[in-house]
Formats: C-alpha cells, structure tokens, sequence
C-alpha cells in the first residue's frame, strides 16, 4: 500500500511534525519501518458532547488528541494498536453523519468523518491496516470489546430503574461493563475488570449479577479442578453514599473546545492520506 514510504525522509518528517505537535505531552512516534498514511479532523462523540479530534492513522497505530491549535499544538495524546481494532458502521442520526465505531478491548467510542468520502477513505485504510498487522503478528482479531459509554444526553432517566430522573443534584453515572447511565443506586457495586482496569470498576446491578453468577460458576469449575482456592478481591459493594465525582475521574481528560470557535469555517483542512 504504502511501504515505499518506509524509511524516506518524507515520511520521516511528516512524524516529527505530528511529535513536535503534541511536544512533551506526546510520546515519541517515529520507529524503523512505521509510517504515517494519514491525518485529519474526525468528531468523537464524547461523554457530555461531541467534540473534534484530529486522529493520525500509522500502518500499526492510530493515534489522536484534542486540537489546541491546527497543525500546531496538539494535546491528550491517546494511542491504540491497530490489532486490538475492530471497526462498526453506524447508522445516521438526526444529529450525526457518516458515523463509526471504534472499538478496543480497553475502550470503545464513536466518531464521524465530514462526508461519506471521507467516512469511506478512513474505514477502509483503517481495515486495510488492521488486516495487514493481524497478518504481521498473527494474532486473532479482538473479539471481546468494552462497550461505548452511551453520551449523558441520551437520557434523563436511569437507564436500569427508569425512575431515578437525573437532574443538577442527582448525578448520572456510568456502568464500566455495560455503558448504560444509570443512577447511583442502581450502580452501588464494583467489580474487578481486568481488561479495563487493574481496579475494581463502577457496574450497574444487572451487570453485578451476571458477572457475579459467571465468577461463582467459574470458580466452581476451578474447585471441580482440584485447584487451590485463590482469594482475590473482587469487587463488593460501596459502603455510604455515592457522591459520583469519582466518574469524572476517568472521562477524557481533553477539555472543552471553545465555544467561540468556528470549527468548520477555520479553514482546517480535511483528512488527506498520502499516497
Ligand atoms: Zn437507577
Ligand atoms: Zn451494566
């Protein structure tokens, strides 16, 4: 595709320049043989809105943070394997075009491109390149994938209950398992998800129960096995009031774009992939 870039001096600077964008507050990106195939502005549907993110797709990684200033200052740098993708079309809403998903084992999130072109010429690099790494590493593509956190908006009422009507005092919360809102009630216990987290995580009753009940019979398939019992800690419930400030903790930490400014009249450029 485009493995005559490998190692130019093209491609070379066009990585230094995504680096000295993001400076310090990025990793370094430039490795033997990794090459940058293409940049742009997509929208990430986020937990309160939908906010722009300029994404950078390498032939191994995809990598995207929060734009300070365009082609100049880039921040919240996140990056994710290509092997670990799996991409999902989605259909059009009322408020959002040319939408996909894009999921992880770690995280999963929507984002869309400014027309179907666009849209099209992101899936299929994407997928191209994915393909291309599961054959590099033959690994299996990831089959487990941590569901999307469903944006607060999308409603006002507990999503487990439907009767806890949120408001300024009566906080939404997240399920780590599920990504449904649900009120603090219906989202008392944690529990231990390793692929997201080292850490016990916030889940919603009915993803309490099913995750217990799949522990439980897990464990005593491990008995039948003749196995030492392993005692780990697996999560409980929360003793006292949920004030549900811990939510926030975890939510990208990628600031508000300003309001006052005109994204799509700034004159940034769309996605462009090199060729
Ligand atoms: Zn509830
Ligand atoms: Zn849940």
């Amino acid at each position: 595709m485009v493995d005559h870039l490998a190692n130019t001096e093209i491609n070379s600077q066009r990585i230094a320049a995504v680096e000295s964008c993001f400076g310090a507050s990025g990793q370094p990106l430039a490795l033997p043989g990794r090459v940058l195939l293409g940049e742009g502005v997509l929208t990430k549907e986020c937990r309160k809105k939908a906010k722009p993110r300029i994404f950078f797709l390498f032939n191994d990684i995809l990598v995207y943070g929060s734009i300070v200033l365009s082609k100049r200052k880039y921040r919240s740098q996140h990056i994710i394997p290509l092997e670990e993708v799996t991409l999902e079309p989605l259909p059009e809403t009322l408020e959002a075009k040319n939408r996909w998903m894009i999921k992880t084992a770690k995280k999963s999130f929507v984002v869309s491109a400014a027309s179907t072109t666009e849209r099209q010429e992101w899936i299929s690099h994407i997928e191209e390149c994915v393909r291309r790494q599961l054959l590099a590493t033959g690994r299996q593509p990831t089959t487990e994938h941590a569901a999307p956190w469903i944006p607060d908006k999308a409603t006002d009422i507990c999503m487990r209950c439907t009767q806890t009507r949120f408001s300024a005092l009566t906080r939404r919360h997240h399920c780590r398992k599920c990504g449904f809102v649900v009120c603090a009630e219906c989202s008392r216990e944690r529990f231990l998800l390793p692929r997201l987290s080292s850490k016990p995580l916030r889940v919603c009753s009915l993803c309490y129960r099913e995750l217990s009940t799949q522990k439980q019979r897990e464990e005593a398939k491990e008995r039948c096995r003749g196995s030492p019992g392993q005692s780990a800690y697996l999560g409980g419930t929360v003793s006292g009031a949920s004030s549900g400030d811990e939510d926030d903790s975890d939510e990208d930490r990628e600031g508000d774009w300003p309001s006052q400014v005109e994204f799509y009249t700034s004159g940034v450029s769309w996605s462009a992939f090199h060729s």
